[in-house]
């Protein structure tokens, strides 16, 4: 069973390199990122598509395709041409950090460099372009929950909610497969200071099933624990719980 926990950031190196792509491999893993490289122009592209890495890493001088090429290429393709690059280069003249980011590349470094300059530029990448990525992300099933955007997809659908049913979310998507009785979710999700009647969580667990469920194709991952409460768990069997709501509450 998938548990909540923070995004690992992808990070592809393209470069031929060995020593180079030794020491910034090393320094990313310290980091905390997972790290894919290749030496090569056209495994680099069948890369990006087969493990969609978060950023690349892109040297600009290859044997075969250069940088600049791979680059143009990944913009060309529509299922991969999101994907941030960050170009290194040898050549340090204005012109050749034009065409570099020409190109398509969203940062672009002369060597040699600092390891810990890469990673506070891939940093401001995503600061820049997808500012969820270093923030905190809960992911259960197919379901994925940036905490900071408070964007909510499935499957990689938007599933919009609203803000209590988003807490309520967080809180099951936080303890995978606990069941929880509708008090101990009053006390967790609304607080201990505000009066709810008790059959308002229903409301809303009813509300986020929908929600999540919004093409009425997807199993209920939010399991009806008849007198007990509520669970986040895997639905193999694709059972829809909704029905079950009522008998639960008695
Ligand atoms: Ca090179």
């Amino acid at each position: 069973m998938a548990t909540p926990k923070e995004k690992i950031t992808k990070v592809l190196i393209v470069e031929d390199e060995v020593a180079i792509v030794t020491l910034l491999r090393y320094n990313l893993e310290k980091e905390g990122f997972h790290v894919i490289s290749t030496g090569d122009g056209e495994e680099a592209i069948k890369l990006v598509k087969d493990h969609r890495p978060d950023i690349i890493v892109l040297d600009w001088m290859l044997p075969g395709m250069t940088g600049v090429e791979i680059c143009k290429h990944i913009r060309w393709n529509n299922d991969i041409k999101n994907t941030p690059i960050i170009m290194l280069s040898a050549r340090g003249e204005e012109g050749d950090r034009i065409r570099g980011l020409d190109s398509g590349a969203d940062d672009y470094m002369v060597k040699p460099f600092s390891p810990s300059e890469l990673i506070s530029r891939i940093n401001a990448v995503f600061r820049r372009m997808r500012p969820s990525l270093s923030e905190k992300i809960l992911e259960f099933s197919g379901i994925t929950m940036d905490l900071t955007s408070h964007k909510v997809t499935r499957d990689g659908a938007d599933v919009h909610l609203s803000p209590t049913e988003f807490s309520l979310l967080r809180h099951l998507m936080e303890h995978p497969g606990r069941v929880f009785g509708r008090e101990q979710l009053l006390d967790n999700v609304w607080g201990h200071d505000i009066y709810v009647e008790v059959r308002t969580v229903d409301v809303h667990v009813r509300r986020l099933r929908k929600a999540l469920n919004y093409d009425n194709k997807q199993p209920d991952l939010i399991r009806t624990v008849r007198s007990a409460g509520y669970a986040l768990e895997e639905n193999p069997e694709g059972k829809n719980y909704i029905n079950d709501d009522v008998a639960a509450a008695e």
